[in-house]
């Protein structure tokens, strides 16, 4: 497994809810024919089963109980990302506002991170061992899913620039109009639970590269993170 994990071929790409991550990420994975793992994927699944089983995401025991049960798949091929949960399709399922606002209680329980971590890792050890490199996007990737991955990015933007992509985001996945207040407010509130968890805060590496994403066009960010690679690659 360490192997996988110190290999060059891994980018780890963590940052602030609502940053362009994902997009940016996948992006990133397609222009270099690598593998893209959504780490995040993972915790709305998770979450979306505590939910659909009744489950109080604060009932530490009945949340454990229940994911030793639970077949979560997330695919890695960045042009085609499924997310199942036991062998249902739930990719709209994990994006839905209630998914969204228990997350961060479900993604704080060490117990969860735990089992994550291993399922995470044995996604980039199968990239690896198919000889692919992989892009890992999440909130803890480059501290402590990849800490020896040698590229590392942080992403963040301007509060209000992530809220209005994000609402201009949900309005496209939905066909509803959310007020970006309130858009930002729940912003906001994911950024301060996962920031302040005490287990894998989300927080930059100390050798991560940080780009403010708020004046910067998609291809931009994607450029700048290959320029990166490319060195550390050649290097
Ligand atoms: O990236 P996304 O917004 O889908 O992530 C949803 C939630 O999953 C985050 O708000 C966070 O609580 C949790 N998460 C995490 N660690 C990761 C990825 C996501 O705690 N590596």
């Amino acid at each position: 497994m360490s192997a996988s994990v110190t290999s060059p071929r891994v980018l780890a790409i963590d940052g602030l809810s609502g940053s362009g991550k994902s997009t940016v990420a996948r992006a990133v994975a397609v222009r270099l024919g690598w593998a893209f793992l959504d780490t995040g994927a993972m915790y709305r699944a998770v979450t979306l089963a505590v939910l659909q089983n009744g489950i109080d995401p604060a009932d530490r025991a009945a949340v454990v109980g229940l994911l030793g049960t639970l077949g979560v798949e997330v695919t890695t091929d960045p042009q085609d990302v499924r997310v199942t949960l036991d062998g249902v399709d739930v990719a709209d399922a994990i994006r839905t506002p209630a998914v969204t606002a228990a997350v961060s209680a479900v993604s704080a329980l060490p117990e969860v991170r735990a089992v994550l971590l291993r399922w995470q890792r044995e996604a980039v050890a199968r990239a690896s061992e198919s000889g692919t490199g992989i892009v890992v996007e999440g909130r803890d990737i480059g501290t402590v899913v990849l800490p020896d991955a040698p590229v590392k990015i942080f992403l963040v933007a301007d509060a209000l620039v992530r809220a209005a992509r994000r609402a201009a985001q949900d309005e496209r996945r939905t066909g509803g109009e959310r007020p970006q207040g309130q858009v930002l407010a729940e912003l906001q509130r994911r950024d301060e639970a996962d920031s302040s968890r005490e287990v894998s805060p989300l927080r930059a590496a100390p050798d991560a590269v940080t780009i403010d994403a708020s004046e910067l066009a998609v291809d931009e960010v994607v450029n700048s993170i290959l320029h990166r690679v490319a060195e550390s690659v050649s290097r």
